[in-house]
């Protein structure tokens, strides 16, 4: 897979692309990732790639000339590809949406600054525009970045055992479960004695509930609509968690049935 990054900052991306998994997916060839500097496709002596916007107001606007320069130029070299602007106002990205954009072969993410881009060069060549969350950041490289690594480490051979990303938070709509590892006992803290217990069942179950118990905890909403294995359902019956999870839906559906 392709990642082509639009930027006027590229050296943004030197550091966090030489580390870890991501590292080692460009070593693999698994993944290519090319930074391209906007500035590079300003015609004016000073480079300029932002402006005063029309009408007034606060702030700077990303000219339209040299971002869509730029990104002609990454399509020269690969004509494919989906064009996302990473923007406060786009689509919450989530895993699920993680796991949809590895359905392509060529991301371009386009990072604005300032007051955001051009509202023209959004509406010609802006494939679909990302959020990563409702707060506002400086400038949208970390949200490249954020998009990059959740992606990357979806696509397959880059994390090494597949089912790790499975069986990660939000897969299946569930927070994952605690991991322990040595010593046994940490502060006057033991290991739960069934992870030392070799039963592979047992474990198993053990962290579908906890799994369970912690989703209900902390975001009881991805558990409305939720669908669960015969015998998880028969797990949740015996523990009495199937009756709290079917108010937790019944409430989570009023709440937006009101809203
Ligand atoms: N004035 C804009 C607004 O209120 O919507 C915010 C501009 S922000 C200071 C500059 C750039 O940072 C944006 O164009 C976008 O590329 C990036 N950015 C800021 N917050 C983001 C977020 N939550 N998700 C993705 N990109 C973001």
């Amino acid at each position: 897979m392709y990642f082509s990054i639009l930027t006027i900052f590229p050296d943004f991306f030197i550091s966090p692309l030489q580390e870890g998994i991501v590292r080692k997916a460009v070593q693999e060839n698994r993944v290519k990732i090319g930074v391209h500097n906007i500035r590079d496709f300003a015609v004016d002596r000073h480079r300029v790639t932002d402006d005063r916007p029309f009408g007034g107001g606060e702030g700077m606007v990303m000219k339209p000339e040299p971002l869509a320069a730029c990104l002609r130029a990454v399509r020269q070299e690969k004509p494919s590809g989906r064009v996302i602007l990473l923007s406060p106002k786009g689509t919450r990205f989530t895993q699920q949406e993680a796991a949809r954009l590895t359905a392509y072969d060529h991301l371009l993410l386009v990072c604005g600054r300032y007051e955001g881009v051009d509202e023209r060069f959004r509406e010609k060549y802006v494939d679909e525009e990302l959020s990563i969350g409702d707060y506002i950041l400086t400038g949208g490289e970390l949200a490249a970045l954020v998009v990059l690594d959740a992606v990357c480490r979806l696509l397959p051979g880059v994390l090494g055992c597949e089912d790790s990303a499975a069986k990660d938070s939000f897969s299946r709509g569930l927070l994952k479960h605690g991991q322990y590892t040595r010593p046994r006992t940490f502060e006057g803290m033991s290991v739960p004695g069934v992870l030392l217990s070799g039963d592979h069942a047992a474990i198993e179950q053990f962290r579908f509930l906890e799994s369970v118990k912690l989703t209900m905890e902390r975001r009881p909403e991805l558990l409305t609509g939720m669908n669960f294995f015969p015998d998880e359902e028969k797990l949740l019956q015996r523990e009495g968690l199937r009756s709290r999870i079917d108010a937790i839906a019944s409430d989570n559906r009023e709440k937006s049935d009101t809203t």
